[in-house]
């Protein structure tokens, strides 16, 4: 009984993060965007920034940039042009 301690040790930093917000670490189940890029005739894929806020990408041909808004007001479409 003596060596028995009356606490419990929770290391929070060890293993999972907080479970809640935090399914989409990296870019495996990441939400994106199909893109057909009009610039170069070629399609790809863009990812959701970190923040949630945008969908982020470049053409994988001549790098032009382009986001696409999330949520309301934004797109709900999976499939983007760029221009
Ligand atoms: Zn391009």
């Amino acid at each position: 009984m003596a060596a028995r301690p009356d606490y419990i040790v929770d290391i929070k930093g060890l293993g999972h993060p907080t479970a809640q917000g935090q399914k989409n670490n990296g870019l495996r189940g990441r939400p994106w965007l199909a893109v057909q890029w009009k610039c170069c005739s070629v399609y790809s894929r863009i990812y959701r920034n970190k923040a949630g806020t945008l969908y982020e990408g470049r053409c994988p041909k001549c790098a032009r940039p382009v986001s696409a808004q999330v949520g309301p007001g934004g797109t709900s479409n999976r499939f983007f042009e760029a221009e």
